[in-house]
């Protein structure tokens, strides 16, 4: 049996398991998005439109957007940390702001908030789309509250508890996420059911309303997170393989030295198996900064080490 016909397979079966799971779980009808719309009219009857709070979180949304930004250009290593932990306090905890599923399923039926009332949404959505388009999956290198949760994971941990798939397994298991994909989106398809969301993504967990089966799920996964480095990310999200197809639009990709053809430095150095030689996964990158630092380290980069022999030659060459 082909590997993809097995993935295929292992998707199909992750979703009947969720069903269940799902039917044995939830005795209400599942909520569509006519609901959600109708829910979202009626709150529109009471709810002002954007008031003190409402300008207060939409500027902290946007100083958040700055410094993710601001991190990115300058490669400061600071400033990424820095907002990925906003980005778990601010955008998971305390906002349960992540880009989901449910916004694909929104977009795949067209339907969407009332701008008036949801400007942070649009905002966060569009910068989404928009760095992706610019840069690659930035969303999910620095603004994620999961994937900053996993990345900071990764660097506390030691390193020895790591453990790294082999390459011909790592090669196939970036593609299960594309499989879930393509089978949630033809689940929802089928039934409209939007909360199968709590099944296939993490996110609720910053919200802490969670049943044993997801709390089960979620600790399964995180635990999982400690020896695999990003699990999640790079084989399981849904989001992720909706940016990583977004991604193959990406303008300001990640420049490459001739000498990366033989170099390993960077292909070792990137937590996210997205380099292979002198090709870099555009898909599988998440703008982490990592080997964009490498290829400026003049001590570091062979590019720069070689450059500076023939320098450092031709003026021997030249001396009297
Ligand atoms: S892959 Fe998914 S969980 Fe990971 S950072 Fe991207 S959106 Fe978040
Ligand atoms: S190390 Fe480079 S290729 Fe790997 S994820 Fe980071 S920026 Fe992308």
């Amino acid at each position: 049996m082909s590997w993809v016909r097995l993935l295929v397979r292992a998707g199909g079966l992750f979703l009947l398991t969720v069903s269940a799971v799902y039917a044995q779980e939830s005795a209400a009808p599942p909520l569509s998005l006519a609901d959600l719309d109708a829910l979202i009219e009626e709150d529109s009857t009471t709810t002002p439109t954007l008031d003190q709070s409402g300008l207060i979180d939409l500027l902290a949304l946007l100083g958040f957007l700055a410094l993710a930004v601001t991190s990115f250009l300058k490669k400061s290593a600071t400033l990424k940390y820095a907002t990925m932990v906003a980005a778990i306090a601010y955008m998971g905890f305390m906002k349960g702001n992540l880009v989901s599923v449910v916004h694909i399923f929104a977009l795949m039926d067209w339907s969407f908030p009332l701008f008036q009332y949801n400007i942070g949404w649009y905002v966060l959505m569009i910068f989404t789309v928009v760095s992706t388009v610019l840069w690659g999956r930035l969303y999910c290198g620095r603004i994620c509250a999961f994937g900053s949760l996993t990345q900071l994971m990764d660097k506390l941990l030691p390193a020895r508890w790591r453990v790294e798939l082999p390459p011909w397994l790592e090669r196939r298991a970036i593609y299960v996420k594309y499989v879930l994909l393509v089978a949630v989106l033809g689940y929802f398809l089928v039934t409209r059911d939007t909360l199968v969301y709590r099944y296939v993504e993490p996110f609720w967990m910053f919200t802490l309303s969670g049943s044993t089966m997801m709390w089960a799920l979620l600790a399964a996964l995180l635990v999982t997170s400690v020896f695999i480095r990003n699990f999640y990310c790079r084989y399981l999200c849904i989001v992720g393989a909706g940016l990583g197809l977004l991604s193959n639009l990406t303008v300001f990709g990640i420049k490459r030295w001739q000498q990366c053809n033989t170099c390993k430095i960077c292909e070792n150095a990137c937590e996210w198996g997205a380099i292979q030689g002198s090709k870099i996964s555009v898909t599988e990158c998440v703008r982490c900064d990592d080997c964009e630092i490498l290829y400026d380290d003049e001590d570091k980069c062979p590019h720069w080490l070689m450059l500076k022999k023939t320098v450092a030659k031709l003026e021997a060459s030249k001396a009297p």
